[in-house]
């Protein structure tokens, strides 16, 4: 199971100030969180889907968002914040599984291997879905797999707030359409080297013959090893 916290340090911001007594929730209004101006000169990190649809973009500077809304309301954002609710989803998750995977700080694998012995994978998620929810605040998606790659891939299907399988035989159907920019992991430099083999879509890399993968890729950085680990995962040679 992974499990990916949506728009985490704008939501997570947002709770944080309407517990501490502020009455306007941010995610409500146009409303970006800003990185430290001193440091990074100001670059967009989050945003409300409000700020969105003015066209605001993560990574884009705050002079630009600015001049898309004028009335955009900056936030500094605070890691120890971050830190605090990504605490409480972990303490969460743990009534679930002592096996858990801290991928980021709004991002983790959980193991469920050896606790299914009474619940579905999926009725599981659905009831760490509700309880995030109802009592930390916020939401997430959760992705349902057999090995991590695919789970991953799951989670950041539609969002927010949903719950996505990609289990073996729905690869072909959810996996092999997208682009390989999409598949987890991929480094951006292997990309055109894939786009010159014509391997434009996942579906496209896991059909592919594994030893012309091996021979390209297989000998050279670690980074696009990787290929060919995946191409079997992705559902290669099934
Ligand atoms: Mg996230």
């Amino acid at each position: 199971m992974h499990i990916d916290v949506n728009n985490a340090f704008l939501s997570w911001y947002a709770i944080w100030r309407l517990k501490n007594g502020e009455e306007i929730d941010i995610r409500e209004i146009p409303a970006i969180i800003g990185g430290d101006q001193s440091k990074r000169a100001g670059i967009v990190l989050a945003k409300s889907n409000i700020a969105k649809q003015f066209g605001i973009v993560t990574g884009e500077t705050i002079f630009q968002a600015k001049k898309k809304c004028p009335n955009i309301k900056v936030f500094q954002g605070d890691y120890r914040i971050y830190r605090e609710y990504s605490d409480k989803l972990y303490k969460l998750l743990l009534d679930y599984t002592d096996k858990i995977e801290r991928y980021s700080i709004d991002e983790c694998f959980l193991d469920m291997t050896e606790y299914l012995m009474n619940f579905t994978l999926m009725d599981i998620a659905k009831e760490i879905k509700k309880r995030v929810n109802e009592e930390l605040g916020f939401t997430v998606n959760i992705g349902l797999s057999s090995n991590k790659l695919l789970a991953k891939m799951a989670s950041d299907f539609e969002k927010p707030n949903k719950i996505h399988t990609l289990f073996i035989d729905e690869i072909k159907e959810k996996m092999w359409p997208l682009s390989i920019r999409n598949l987890f992991m991929l480094g951006k430099k292997t990309v055109p080297k894939l786009y010159n083999m014509n391997i434009r879509t996942i579906g496209d890399l896991a059909k592919t013959d594994i030893n012309l993968l091996i021979n390209k890729f297989g000998k050279h950085r670690k980074n696009d090893m990787g290929i060919c680990k995946w191409n079997r995962q992705i559902g290669g040679n099934i």
